[in-house]
C-alpha cells in the first residue's frame, strides 16, 4: 500500500531514515508529508485529464500553510471552506481570482473578507445571497458569485454523500432558475455553477455517471442565467484506497468522459472554464502519521502497543471521522520494516476511552517501548480534523519534507 522505500529497515521519508526524521523534528507524534509524492500525484491526474479540464486543491483536506504553498503552484486554484482557510490560500500566494470559497453557514464577516478579497464565493442559499448582495452594495465592491447546486440526484457508493435529497449543501437545483433571476437584479456578478455530490468514491463510473449528469444538469440551468457562464465546476469526490481489499481508483474512464464534457462545453458553453476540485485525493497518499510505542502489555493473551499519539491526533485512523464500521488504516513498525509480521497486534493511544484505537488485531513485527509506529494514507483529515485538545496531550507536529 505504501509509496515510501524501505532501506536499512527503516521507512524512508523525504529521503531520510524514519528515526533520523524523527529525531530531526524533535517530538513525536508528527505527520509528514512528502513534497515529492505531492507533485507526482498532480502529474500523474493532469496526464490522465484532459488540459481544458482545471484541477483545484480543496485546502480542507489538509491547510497545513507549507504544503498549501507547495500545492499552490502545482493547481489552476485553490477551494476553501471558511475565512481561516481564505487566509491561508491567500498567504499561500494564490491569486484571488483563483480562489473559491463554499461552505454552508458564511458569517457576515466571512462574506465581507471574500468579497474585499475579490474571490469567487459558491452561495448556499436563497438568503446567503441577498445577504451577499447588502454587504457588496454598502461596501461598494461587486461580489463575484456562482450558485451552488445541490443536485436532484446522489453520488453513487460515496463515503460521504453530500448531495441529492435534503441537504444542507447548494441550493435544491429546482430552485436555481427562480433564484437565477433574483441574482440578476440583485446587482451580483454572475460566474457560473458549483456541484459538489460526494466525497471518497472509488468507483470510476459512479464518477463519470455524476460527472455527466452535473454537466447536463448545469446545462439545463445555463438557459436560466443572467449572463453566460464562465465557471463550472464539476466538484470531484475522488478517494484513495485505506483498507485491505480497496484498490486506486481507475483514472482512465474518468479523462475519456471529461474529455467528452470539454468538447460538449465548448459548443454548448463557449468560454466556461471546467473545473474539478479535489482535495483527499491530492494529499491523502502522500502523508504519514508517526508516534512512539510508550509501553508494551499483554492483556489475557492480546498484545497492545501503547503509544504517544492517537485519536486526538488522528480521528480518522481511529474509525470515528465518519465511518459505520471501523477499519484498520496500513500500519507499520517503521523502524522493523524488514521484519516478519508475526504478531497479532493492537495499537492504542493514551487516551482513557476505547475509541483511542489505531489498529485492531494487526499482524506486526515484534515491537518494543521506543519503535516508531507509523499509519500511512494521513496526508488528508488528519491533524486539523482531529480533536487535539482532548485529555491535554501536546499536539502532533506537522512538517513537510
Ligand atoms: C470537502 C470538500 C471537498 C474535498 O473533498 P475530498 O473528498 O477531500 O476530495 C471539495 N469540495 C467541497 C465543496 C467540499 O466540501
Amino acid at each position: 500500500m505504501t509509496q515510501f522505500p524501505v532501506e536499512d529497515c527503516e521507512l524512508v521519508v523525504g529521503g531520510l531514515h524514519l528515526s533520523r526524521l524523527a529525531a530531526r523534528v524533535g517530538q513525536t507524534p508528527f505527520y509528514a508529508y512528502d513534497r515529492g509524492l505531492l507533485s507526482a500525484r498532480i502529474a500523474e491526474l493532469r496526464a490522465a485529464l484532459p488540459e481544458a479540464i482545471q484541477l483545484h486543491y480543496a485546502i480542507k483536506a489538509n491547510p497545513m500553510p507549507a504544503l498549501v504553498g507547495h500545492m499552490a503552484k502545482l493547481v489552476d486554484g485553490l477551494d476553501v471552506a471558511s475565512a481561516g482557510e481564505l487566509r491561508v490560500a491567500l498567504d499561500a500566494g494564490c491569486p484571488p481570482g483563483e480562489i473559491s470559497f463554499a461552505g454552508p453557514g458564511k458569517r457576515d464577516e466571512e462574506l465581507v473578507q471574500a468579497v474585499a478579497a475579490g474571490v469567487l464565493l459558491n452561495v448556499e442559499s436563497a438568503n446567503e445571497l441577498r445577504r451577499l448582495a447588502e454587504i457588496s452594495a454598502r461596501l461598494g465592491w461587486p461580489a463575484r458569485v456562482a450558485l451552488r447546486v445541490n443536485p436532484d440526484f446522489e453520488l453513487k457508493s460515496s463515503g460521504m454523500k453530500m448531495g441529492g435529497g435534503p441537504k444542507p449543501f447548494g441550493i435544491d437545483a429546482e430552485a436555481v432558475p427562480n433564484l437565477l433571476a433574483e441574482v440578476g437584479r440583485l446587482g451580483l456578478a454572475f460566474e457560473g455553477f458549483h456541484l459538489f455530490a460526494g466525497s471518497q468514491n472509488l468507483r470510476a463510473e459512479a464518477i463519470v455517471e455524476a460527472q455527466r449528469k452535473s454537466f447536463e444538469l448545469a446545462l439545463r440551468l445555463a438557459d436560466a442565467a443572467p449572463v453566460p457562464v464562465r465557471v463550472l465546476n464539476l466538484g470531484g469526490g475522488f478517494g484513495i484506497p485505506y483498507f485491505p481489499g480497496e484498490t486506486h481508483l481507475d483514472l482512465a474512464p474518468i479523462g475519456a468522459n471529461l474529455a467528452e464534457i470539454a468538447q460538449a462545453a465548448a459548443g454548448r458553453l463557449p468560454g466556461a472554464a471546467l473545473v474539478i476540485e479535489l482535495g483527499r485525493y491530492l494529499v491523502g497518499e502522500a502523508g504519514i502519521y508517526v508516534c512512539r510505542v510508550i509501553d508494551r502489555k499483554v492483556s489475557r493473551g492480546q498484545v497492545f502497543l501503547v503509544c504517544d499519539g492517537g485519536l486526538h491526533h488522528h480521528l480518522s485512523a481511529s474509525g470515528n471521522f465518519g465511518q459505520v464500521l471501523r477499519k484498520n488504516y496500513p500500519v507499520m513498525i517503521g523502524n522493523r520494516a524488514d521484519a516478519p509480521a508475526d504478531t497479532v497486534t493492537t495499537v492504542v493511544g493514551p487516551l482513557c476511552t476505547p475509541l483511542d484505537l489505531m489498529a485492531e488485531r494487526m499482524p506486526l513485527p515484534e515491537a518494543q517501548p521506543g519503535d516508531l509506529v507509523v499509519i500511512f494514507q494521513s496526508g488528508a483529515y488528519g491533524a486539523s480534523a482531529s480533536p487535539q485538545a482532548f485529555l491535554g496531550h501536546p499536539a502532533a507536529v506537522e512538517v513537510l519534507v
